[in-house]
């Protein structure tokens, strides 16, 4: 699977749409498919997005699931159709990371402490930079990551106040 680069500024808001299954009357002129070109000569055919669609030409650009299928919405943004799990894959959010507080979208690898999220760069003891490895132990105090050294430390050291670099 291809990701795309996706131009974030200048894209139309979200949007959510109905698709219309619609049956053919043997009489009237064929309808032509937007997704492949040709006349639709199939019983049924989709409308979606004011166009017409074979039922599978319309597909999610990413994983190509027929969307005529899945629940009758389909998502569009910056020009690309897309079904609703790759939507919320490419432009959901799964929210700020708590050390650099930048938005963290929903494709990327996060860590977890309580209810923050990090990115995983920014997943560090914010004392002494040490990055962690799974099955080290950190800790969180005053809702900072900190190593064992550090937070020992810390707890040795009478009114201790860590210091946010
Ligand atoms: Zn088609
Ligand atoms: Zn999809
Ligand atoms: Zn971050
Ligand atoms: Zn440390």
């Amino acid at each position: 699977m291809q990701l795309y680069c996706f131009p974030y500024k200048g894209c139309k808001p979200n949007s959510r749409l109905g698709i219309q299954m619609l049956s053919v009357q043997p009489d009237t002129k064929p309808k032509g498919c937007a997704g492949c070109n040709r006349k639709i000569k199939d019983r049924y055919l989709l409308k979606a997005l004011d166009k017409y669609w074979h039922e599978d030409c319309l597909k999610c650009a990413c994983c190509d699931c027929r969307l005529g299928e899945v629940g009758s919405t389909l998502y569009t943004k910056a020009n690309l159709i897309l079904c609703r799990r790759d939507y919320l894959r490419l432009f959901g959010v799964t929210g700020n990371c708590a050390a650099c507080s930048k938005l963290i979208p929903a494709f990327e690898m996060v860590m977890r402490a309580k209810e923050n999220v990090y990115h995983l760069d920014c997943f560090a003891c914010q004392l002494c930079n040490q990055r962690f490895c799974v099955g080290d132990k950190f800790f969180l105090k005053n809702n900072m990551i900190l190593c064992q050294t550090d937070y020992e430390e810390g707890l040795m050291k009478e009114g201790y106040a860590p210091q946010v670099r």
